[in-house]
């Protein structure tokens, strides 16, 4: 995709849905109109759809196809308890489309996500990413590290994605983000990791804690609670801080439809207080990756996923809460 930062252009937010039936309107996120025409402060709702990265099942490549139409559903105002603000009146937000992958080269889409996001990194521009298996994490960590240097890192995932690759040390979603901390990209040490469970060695959870990772495995996660996880969340990721939200962090009986399930994890109801509570951070960047429709019975998990990515936008409007941002302005 060509990518035109720098430029405002008329904006509207997606129409109320008495004004507009939300089975009608363009397939974009939310029915967000369409666009490339950014500018410093803006958000761009970015698709990657690609999972050549996965090791077990398959799918993930539908994911923003499932999560867009998923948020027909969502009206233009934060959910009653939330206390949160309105996005649309604090954010000029776009649906920009996808990252034009090739779905079978894993290193040449790299390459060209990075290269997609680049240039919208560097013009200050927020990237959305609505994934895609997690091996896309990684070159949008290069492209923003490249503009910010090294990243505090709020993960929530069932796996650690922190293994050595095995079969000629090929990138894969299991080891994103022990490249991204070889790489300088993330700062281990402003990083933790939420949901951690299943059968996994404990090497590579021991490895990530040794790193500087703070893991907080989903047992731990039962014990603490919403409020203690996030108050260790806010006390670690200092500084511009990336949320990467793995979908299979919620247990199966709330997100069925993702490659790599695994039981006895998060509720829908403990996800989203986790994402409303993030505003306090500094955010720089934001993925909801590995939702996997063809194993999503009644769009159980794509449902969740798009009122995740709209609780994110709830939460980063309020993280900016202070800022003097018009809206829609030309620049
Ligand atoms: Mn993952
Ligand atoms: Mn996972």
């Amino acid at each position: 995709m060509a990518a035109e930062p720098g430029r405002a252009s008329s904006w509207e937010p997606p129409p109320d849905w008495q004004e507009g039936p939300r089975v009608s309107g363009p397939y974009t996120f939310m029915r967000i109109p369409p666009g490339r025409h950014l500018k410093a402060g803006d958000v761009a709702i970015i698709g990657v759809p690609f999972d050549a990265g996965t090791t077990y099942r398959p799918g993930a490549r539908f994911g923003p196809r499932a999560l867009r139409t998923a948020s027909a559903h969502l009206r233009p105002y934060p959910r009653q308890e939330s206390g949160l603000f309105p996005p649309f009146d604090r954010l000029h937000i776009l649906d920009y489309g996808d990252v034009d992958v090739i779905p079978y080269d894993l290193s040449e889409t790299m390459t060209r996500i990075e290269q997609a996001l680049t240039p919208l990194c560097e013009a200050g521009v927020f990237p959305l990413i609505l994934g895609g298996d997690h091996s896309i994490t990684l070159p949008v960590l290069r492209a923003l590290a490249a503009k910010h240097g090294s990243l505090a890192l709020v993960h929530f995932d069932a796996h650690p994605d922190y293994w050595e690759p095995p079969l000629g040390r090929l990138h894969y979603h299991g080891s994103t983000f022990r490249f991204a901390a070889r790489e300088g990209l993330i700062d281990l040490d402003r990083s933790v990791q939420v949901g951690i469970r299943g059968t996994l060695s404990s090497a590579v959870v021991a490895q990530a804690e040794a790193d500087g990772f703070h893991v907080i495995t989903g047992d731990a996660f039962a014990k603490l609670g919403v409020e203690e996880t996030l108050g260790r969340i806010q006390a670690r990721a200092r500084g511009l801080a990336y949320v990467s939200l793995d979908i299979d962090c919620v247990d199966p009986a709330f997100a069925p439809g993702t490659g790599t399930p695994e039981v006895a994890g998060l509720t829908s109801r403990e996800i989203v207080a986790l994402v409303r509570g993030l505003g306090d951070l500094s955010l720089a960047g934001f993925d909801l990756v590995e939702v996997a429709p063809e194993y999503d019975p009644a769009e159980i998990t794509a449902i969740l996923g798009a009122n995740l990515v709209y609780e994110f936008l709830c939460t980063l409007a309020h993280s900016r809460r202070d800022a003097l941002y018009n809206q829609g302005a030309e620049t």
